[in-house]
């Protein structure tokens, strides 16, 4: 396992406009620390990962690069790049400023709670089909609404599962699947697997991520987060 080269895309390049904060919300703190901080901590510590390329807006590259990156000593981090408009636009940026990978690890900064268990099972899962994408099943029951707010379908909920992040694919797939996709009519794409899924034929395999891995986008997520790591 140790052979191949894996990279790790940091996200944070978002507006956080649903967090109504005039602070961008992956420099809003929990449990003392950046929320961006964690993410970025447990892929420097992880031994199956050889470097980080963290995507954030253009006004706060020196900000991150001070006060997160140096700061808290990840050496991983090899870039710092800009992002662009749409979280797919940010990915391929992020594709683009890596170097020699075999594998690239496609992680939202505004979760902080991933694992090394969960990086260690999303790369047993991508080495079987070249794509891996990390979720639970769904506690919930999920209903698929039509255009005038009526219920259209209800999905089985034991096949259900709602999708995280890191997703992990083998870097020459994800690279020509945002490509393809780049150059036709894109609307709500909004995470990589889609691209995968419309651009190729690839099998994309689901594996086990964690309900605290939640995403933080409003203030409830926020004290959630704070909630989790009191315990
Ligand atoms: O907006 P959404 O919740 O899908 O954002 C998920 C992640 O993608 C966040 O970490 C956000 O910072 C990042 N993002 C980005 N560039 C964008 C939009 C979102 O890096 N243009």
């Amino acid at each position: 396992m140790g052979l191949k080269k894996c990279t790790a895309i940091v996200l944070a390049a978002g507006q956080g406009k649903r967090m109504n904060s005039k602070i961008q919300k992956q420099f809003m703190e929990v449990g003392g620390y950046p929320i961006l901080y964690y993410s970025l901590r447990c892929f420097q510590e992880s031994p199956l990962m050889q470097d980080i390329i963290l995507v954030t807006g253009k006004d706060v590259i020196s900000y991150c690069k001070s006060e997160i990156v140096e700061k808290y000593g990840f050496s991983k981090v090899r870039s710092i790049i800009p992002g662009g408009k749409e979280r797919y636009d940010s990915v391929y940026a992020g594709l683009l400023a890596c170097e020699n990978c075999d594998y690239v690890f496609i992680h939202d900064g505004a979760r902080p709670f991933i694992t090394e268990e969960i990086l260690e099972r999303g790369l047993k899962g991508v080495m079987d089909t070249g794509a891996c994408v990390i979720g639970m099943p769904s506690k919930d029951t999920i209903k698929l609404a039509d255009a005038g707010g009526f219920v259209e379908k209800t999905p089985d909920r034991s096949r259900v599962w709602t999708i995280q992040t890191p997703q992990i694919f083998s870097y020459a797939l994800i690279r020509s699947a945002h490509e393809s996709i780049r150059r036709k009519e894109m609307t709500a794409i909004t995470d990589d697997g889609m691209v995968v899924e419309q651009e190729t034929g690839t099998k994309i395999r689901l594996v086990e991520g964690s309900y605290q891995n939640i995403k933080i986008t409003t203030m409830e997520d926020l004290a959630i987060a704070e909630a989790f790591l009191k315990k």
